[in-house]
């Protein structure tokens, strides 16, 4: 399949791993935006939030509690953020749907 995250996760392109489970796969950004950035990717090619259907919520709720899971574990105790682009005007620019998780610095709000 021609998608850079469904390389990632099957390793046929390298990444810097920070979890894995039966869902999901997770990696360090290649182009942090925060001392934490990570990727949180379902393993299921999903094109992007707007394509996922009412049998994905499991799936949906597991990126994000593997978000909070891996921000405990990086100490952002005093907050984060997890980010979802979808579509060109959010900003998506890999076809795979992906959760951002960003922290380790005060962020500002709103986002450009
Ligand atoms: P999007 O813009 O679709 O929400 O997020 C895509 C993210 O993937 C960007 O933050 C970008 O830096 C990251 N990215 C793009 N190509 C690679 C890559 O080859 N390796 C890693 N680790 N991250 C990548
Ligand atoms: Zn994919």
């Amino acid at each position: 399949m021609d998608c850079l995250f469904c390389k990632i996760i099957a390793g046929a392109i390298p990444s810097s791993k920070i979890h894995e489970d039966a869902l999901c796969y997770a990696f360090a950004d290649i182009h942090p935006q925060a001392p934490t950035h990570v990727l949180i990717v379902p393993r299921k090619h999903i094109a992007s939030l707007a394509e996922a259907t009412p049998e994905d919520l499991t799936l949906l709720g597991h990126l994000q509690a593997t978000a909070a899971a891996l921000a405990r574990q990086h100490n952002l105790a005093r907050g984060y953020r997890t980010v979802i682009n979808t579509g060109d005007d959010g900003g998506q620019t890999v076809h795979h749907l992906h959760v951002h998780l960003l922290g380790g610095r005060a962020l500002h709000w709103p986002p450009g």
